[in-house]
């Protein structure tokens, strides 16, 4: 693969950018001028469809329909449609995706969801660098269920595989690591977890949307995933869940709200769970953002993600190549192989933060990862190789400038 890739990089950014069939991709989002964007892994820029999409249902459906636009719009089934169109994208046939809630609330949803099939001695396996988030949910989970807790065996990444053996119950991973790039083996890992009689559960939050993702082929049991990184669908839009379907007749999640009722509008004094994926909704969706992530969602009409996978991986390897020992310092943490990385290129530097400041006020917003790492995420939907470029460039001339040693870069904001 880098071999194939690095001969492609006969040519300037501009030619390559003449020769990429997803270039004009670009105009379906909203993207300042002047700015060059390599932070949609955290927030995906605005598309364009999403304003007049929020526009209609604001003012045709809530503003005229009013509450009649439940039945009318189809409002209740939002949830299922988005995750339909969620699944074509990870490789799901129908019926297992929903769109709902965040991804922290999911992951507690489908962990409890799993350790309730697990038949014996519960216990957890994941890894220390895996998103603080999704560990901080098994400890929230672990304290709730008290002396019913799983045990949680949370180890180091290269370590993972010697722990892996048939005391665990449940695998918890994320694919794609948020700080290095570096990328799970799916399918091989969820193989080698089934062999020893665990369930995997993935975190496809910095996965979906550039990755060529196959999670039935790859027989995975449960997953969950971001709406608003690489799938583009606005601050805080709701994730998803993934259950395979031989699981969906005998699992059950604890935040068991009226939306997952198999009737919820009979009212009646019990829970009892929907067929199927639905009893992993848990109240009323949030119909506003699920719409923008809806809209969102468009852009991917008609795309192949094997074809989006192919450029993110000349991206990054035109990154590598373009940054490759510009400084003694910075030091390039994603892996160089193509095939073990997702869609961003990180680098460590002591002076990480003032340099991530420095790169963003010359108009190239990459961000910043504690204690000491530049992230830059490239979404092939609108990133450009003259991005990758000049983002090379800008990063090139603020070491050699020493633009971050001004002390005004170092103010730490809220987020970073
Ligand atoms: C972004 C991200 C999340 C975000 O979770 P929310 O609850 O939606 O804020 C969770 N897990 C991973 C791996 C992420 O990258």
């Amino acid at each position: 693969m880098d071999h194939d890739v690095l001969s492609a990089f006969d040519g300037t950014a501009g030619e390559l950018d003449r020769a990429d069939p997803l270039a004009p991709l670009r105009q379906a989002f909203e993207l300042p001028k002047g700015v060059v964007y390599l932070d949609g892994n955290s927030l995906g820029p605005l598309p364009k469809a999403v304003p007049k999409a929020l526009a209609q249902v604001i003012e045709r459906q809530w503003g005229a329909s009013l509450i009649k636009s439940w039945n009318d719009h189809d409002w209740i089934n939002l949830p299922s449609r988005v995750g339909e169109k969620i699944a074509r994208l990870i490789g799901a046939g129908p019926g297992q995706v929903i769109c709902t809630d965040s991804v922290s609330v999911n992951l507690f949803k489908v962990l409890a969801a799993a350790l309730g099939l697990s038949a014996r001695p519960a216990k957890i396996l994941s890894e220390a660098d895996n998103f603080p988030s999704d560990l901080y949910l098994v400890e929230g989970m672990n304290t709730l269920l008290g002396a019913a807790a799983p045990a949680i065996e949370v180890v180091q990444t290269d370590a993972l595989l010697e722990h892996l053996d048939a005391s665990v119950s449940i695998l918890l991973l994320t694919q794609v690591n948020f700080k290095t790039g570096a990328m799970h083996d799916l399918a091989e890992l969820t193989a080698r977890a089934q062999a020893v009689g665990a369930l995997v559960v993935w975190d496809l939050s910095h996965s979906a949307g550039v990755l060529d993702l196959e999670l039935d082929a790859g027989n995975v049991d449960f997953a969950v995933g971001c709406g608003y990184k690489f799938l583009n669908g606005g601050p805080g839009a709701p994730g998803y869940v993934y259950v395979a379907s031989r699981h969906q007749g005998s699992v059950t999640q604890p935040l068991s709200g009226w939306m997952g009722h198999a009737e919820p509008f009979a009212f009646s004094e019990h829970y009892e769970p929907a067929p199927g994926i639905k009893r992993f909704l848990s109240g009323t969706p949030a119909i506003l953002s699920m719409t923008a992530l809806d809209a969102a969602l468009s852009v991917f009409d008609g795309l192949e993600l094997a074809q989006v996978r192919a450029k993110s991986e000349k991206l990054g390897a035109y990154l590598i190549h373009l940054t490759d020992a510009i400084d003694d310092a910075l030091e390039l943490i994603s892996p160089r192989d193509a095939n073990q990385r997702g869609s961003q290129i990180s680098f460590r530097h002591p002076l990480a933060y003032p340099i991530v400041q420095a790169l963003i006020e010359a108009g190239v917003i990459g961000d910043f990862r504690a204690p000491d790492i530049v992230r830059l995420g490239f979404n092939p939907l609108f990133n450009s190789f003259s991005d990758i470029e000049q983002a090379a460039a800008v990063l090139k001339t603020v070491l050699m400038t020493k633009a971050h040693f001004e002390p005004r870069l170092n103010a730490r904001k809220l987020v970073t």
